[in-house]
């Protein structure tokens, strides 16, 4: 058994889900279980929809047209989603006349494009003669806490996922499941979601949980690449990553797959491949949990821009214990979350991500050390083999100086398997490009 996954933009339109259809077919053999995510941006308008109801005006056009004219280009009619399409509306009118939106009611309103994706493709791949059955994922037992929009799994996923589907998986139930991804319910029955782009952890959640040969996440490209293609045009794809450098990879800026998707793997060490779904035959990068060929000590060099740092070095505490406690608890009382960090005696160096709630965490901050404030920051990570680090460290900065590029700050250890630094926001694709250069040679 596998697992398939395909997130929005492999669901996007109606000649996209014909060609997931083409791709499931080509894997029937393998007892494949396919997550998907909403069509499209389906997800992105739900919640416009949701705040212009707020304001006044229940407007739900946007995801309706796309997929009545998706029905319709399939020849799916009479449609298997009006019954979520009036639920739908009902819920709109709701929040209209409440003006007023709930982390729940949230949860319960994006349900909806996942929901709705999984019914067209089945009814879809049924009219072309492949029995599949579609599931919303409370109904194969994902079950969640009740922190809506960042819901965690319960751990009674494990043993509920295959009491629904081991028949499947044995041969005793021949059709294929489509499940949504990203969405579950509370030990309440109310909807939670796993947090945006969750359907990756639906998808590694279920493989776990049934022991599946693999789990399969198509995208558009080849797998996991080196860098970047729209930066490094010649970035390549790797061929095999840990989980811990593709946790690191997602963390650090690569859009590939969903930070928290690698935990259920980390206990089972089932494998994940990234899949190009334009290129069925290649094999993509394959995600397993230690390394089993010699590779490249560099995987691939990664970047976020818009990042602030904040350099803070002690004033009136100077040497005394408590200094982090102390400036940590200010970030903690904000609600602020820290990226990469450095540290000395008396000095902390740190980036962070967000600008909501700064001047007041730089108030606080004030009252016991100098503090300096550097917006327009990038991080550059180099997911490698911590292993190597001289080696890397050396060719990397030598190339870096050798194009007049000033590092501000290095992380270097907590992660084995990342070394990361921050440079100014406007040079970071200059110094992904030189990176990748050294480290994979000549940009064509
Ligand atoms: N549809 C959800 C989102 O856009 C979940 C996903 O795509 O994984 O975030
Ligand atoms: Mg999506």
């Amino acid at each position: 058994m596998i697992v398939m996954k395909f997130g929005g933009s492999s669901v996007a339109n109606a000649e996209r889900i014909r060609h997931v259809a083409e791709i499931i077919k080509a894997y029937k053999g393998k007892r494949p279980v396919v997550v998907l995510s909403a069509m499209g941006d389906t997800t992105d308008h739900l919640l416009e929809a949701a705040e212009t109801a707020v304001k006044g005006t229940v407007d739900i056009r946007k995801v309706m047209e796309l997929h009545e004219k998706t029905q319709k280009e399939l020849g799916i009619l009479p449609s298997p989603i009006v019954d979520l399409q009036a639920e739908l509306q009902q819920l709109l009118t709701g929040i209209c006349m409440l003006k007023e939106l709930t982390k729940r009611t949230r949860d319960y309103l994006v349900s909806f494009g996942e929901r709705m994706s999984v019914r067209i493709m089945a009814a879809y791949l049924q009219k072309e003669g492949l029995p599949a059955q579609f599931y919303d994922a409370w109904d194969i037992g994902f079950i969640s806490d009740s922190n809506y929009m960042a819901a965690e799994l319960d751990e009674s996923v494990w043993r509920l996922i295959p009491s629904h589907l081991d028949d499947y998986k044995n041969g005793k139930n021949d059709a294929i499941p489509i499940v949504t991804g990203f969405i579950a319910k509370d030990k309440e029955g109310h909807i939670t979601t796993l947090g945006r782009g969750g359907s990756d952890l639906s998808a590694t959640m279920l493989g776990s949980a049934m022991c599946a040969e693999e789990i399969q996440t198509w995208k558009d490209v080849d797998g996991i690449l080196t860098a970047d293609p729209r930066i490094c045009p010649d970035a390549r794809p790797v061929p095999e990553v840990t989980y811990e450098e593709a946790q690191e990879l997602a963390v650090f800026g690569s859009q590939i797959l969903h930070p928290r998707s690698m935990v259920p793997c980390l206990r089972t060490g089932t494998p994940v491949r990234v899949k190009n779904s334009y290129n069925i035959e290649s094999p993509g990068s394959i995600i397993v949990a230690k390394h089993t060929q010699k590779t490249n000590p560099v995987c691939a060099i990664t970047s976020i821009k818009n990042i602030t740092l904040i350099d803070i070095v002690s004033t009136r505490m100077i040497g005394a214990a408590g200094f982090l406690a102390h400036i940590f608890n200010q970030f903690l009382k904000w609600n602020i979350s820290i990226d990469v960090i450095a540290t000395s005696e008396v000095s902390v160096s740190l980036t962070i991500n967000t600008q909501t709630n700064l001047d007041g965490l730089v108030a606080d901050l004030k009252k016991v050390a100098d503090v300096n404030v550097k917006k327009g920051k990038a991080i550059i990570a180099i997911i490698c083999d911590v292993a190597s680090t001289s080696e890397i460290l050396a060719q990397g900065f030598t190339a870096l100086a050798r194009n007049n590029i000033n590092v501000q700050m290095i992380s270097q250890g907590a992660s084995k398997v990342n070394i990361s630094f921050i440079c100014n926001e406007d040079q970071s694709s200059d110094v992904v490009k030189i990176l990748h250069k050294a480290f994979f040679g000549e940009t064509r």
